[in-house]
């Protein structure tokens, strides 16, 4: 059975046009004006006054990720279909194997829970230290397991963070595999150094969770990145930038002529640290890092996107439930678990406060949330697109919606929502998948289990 998505405007990161999409095998089989059923059980949607676009690819989520002495809450079942009601269709996730871990048995107990999503998936290697086998494993997960980017934390020292040593070898290896650095840029020293400090003079509570990692804090850890790809000459992606300093880091990076590329939030564009003031350890559903930065980096981030210096918008999905979870950090704010909700807001975020503030185009947000999303991580023109061959994923987003985000109504298996409250424009009406329509006027329609691993062909 096919299905035709007629009288839609067509959106693409550099077309828009009123026209139909016909869908058949799992595939995008024709775009263009005047598209007719092609059989009689052809499914129709009528998506006259509202936009299709390509499916959402979130480069950025953390499901079921062991961390901190827990788990984040969404597992690949509900976190996925959480993101496919919010228009997402792929998420690249992290496998992420521990210190002494080999990369391919990580791989493999990744994929395995990974069996379970709604949705198309593909996965970044977390590589959190550097041993006799890291090389070959680097190479061996670019030519035969489908996975081209790998990522390291300049943070989180102790447990899943490397230093500069292990980074330089880490970036060499992967240079040499021909797959894609990826950086969470803090100076994990810094970092530690200012915990401990302010843990020693009693200041336990969450609020104090920024004063720990201030943002020349990242700016440093950004430079330094683009300073240790130079020398490897390295490819280098800068996940999650939060704050002025690492913009300017990035943009001298480029200067020079390296290939740097940038990533957001909506957490990072929408909120300021004011959050952190809020009593009765509410403060604690904010602690991820990087922090949410002080008023003013938010237009630094805005105006980033306008300029084109920001690639892709992810989310670092990676929910905890106020209630047993961040609760662990009670006495200690470097105990609450790092991280929060995201990924069924990002589209419709980006959409009331990007396209309709008046801060970009239609095709900017495309670009931003699925099209070079797709094109740096390899899943392009398969995913973020919409040409004929084309995986069948689309969004029909109706302008006319309007709505509340609230965790009492969001997918995401949490108890929190730190976008409470804000106030949306527009509406995810149906989502396809694979030629699937798996969220159509408010309700899932998904199997545990639907979503393939998407593997990424070395370069
Ligand atoms: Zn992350």
């Amino acid at each position: 059975m096919g299905l035709l998505i007629r009288h839609g405007e067509i959106v693409t990161a550099s077309e828009r046009f009123v026209g139909d999409v016909y869908c058949d095998g799992g595939k995008i089989a024709a775009v263009g004006p005047g598209l007719e059923k092609r059989s009689s059980s052809d499914e129709v949607i009528d998506a006259a006054g509202a936009f299709v676009f390509p499916g959402g690819v979130d480069p950025h989520t953390h499901m079921e990720l062991p961390f901190m002495g827990t788990e984040a809450s969404d597992d690949f079942e509900t976190g996925t279909a959480a993101a496919v009601a919010g228009g997402t269709t792929t998420i690249i996730d992290l496998a992420c194997p521990g210190r002494g871990q080999s990369l391919l048995e990580g791989l493999e107990l990744w994929l395995k829970k990974a069996e379970k999503a709604v949705s198309d998936y593909a996965l970044h290697m977390a590589v959190t230290w550097f041993g006799d086998k890291t090389a070959a494993e680097i190479a061996e997960c670019v030519q035969r397991r489908g996975i081209t980017s790998f990522k390291s934390f300049m943070a989180y020292k102790g447990a899943i963070g490397v230093d500069d040593d292990e980074l330089l070898e880490i970036m060499a290896a992967t240079r040499d595999a021909g797959g894609l650095t990826m950086l969470h840029c803090e100076h994990g020293d810094i970092v530690a150094s200012l915990q401990k400090k302010l843990i020693s003079e009693g200041k336990t509570e969450p609020r104090y969770h920024p004063v720990s990692r201030p943002s020349f804090v990242e700016g440093e850890a950004t430079g330094r990145a683009t300073a240790l790809a130079r020398v490897v000459g390295q490819r280098l992606y800068v996940v999650h930038m939060t704050c002025r300093e690492s913009l300017e880091a990035v943009t001298q990076a480029r200067l020079r002529g390296q290939e740097v590329y940038a990533e957001t939030c909506p957490q990072y564009l929408l909120l300021d640290d004011s959050v952190y003031e809020k009593p009765d350890f509410e403060a604690a559903a904010y602690v991820m890092s990087p922090p949410i930065r002080p008023s003013g980096h938010q237009e630094a981030l805005w105006g980033g996107i306008r300029a084109g210096i920001f690639d892709t918008v992810g989310t670092d999905h990676c929910p905890f439930f106020q209630k047993g979870q961040k609760e662990m950090g009670r006495a200690d704010f470097t105990k609450i678990p790092n991280g929060a909700a995201g990924v069924e807001n990002r589209l419709q975020l980006l959409y009331t406060y990007g396209v309709c503030a008046g801060r970009m185009d239609m095709n900017r947000f495309v670009s931003l949330v699925a099209t070079r999303p797709a094109q740096i991580f390899g899943l392009y023109p398969r995913k973020g697109s919409i040409v004929p061959g084309a995986d069948a994923d689309l969004v029909v987003y109706d302008p006319s919606g309007e709505g509340v985000v609230s965790a009492a109504t969001h997918h995401h298996r949490c108890d929190r929502s730190i976008f409470e409250g804000f106030k949306v424009k527009g509406k995810v009406a149906r989502t396809v998948a694979g030629g699937k329509v798996v969220f159509a006027d408010g309700k899932l329609d998904v199997r545990r289990g639907a979503g393939r691993f998407v593997k990424r062909p070395a370069r």
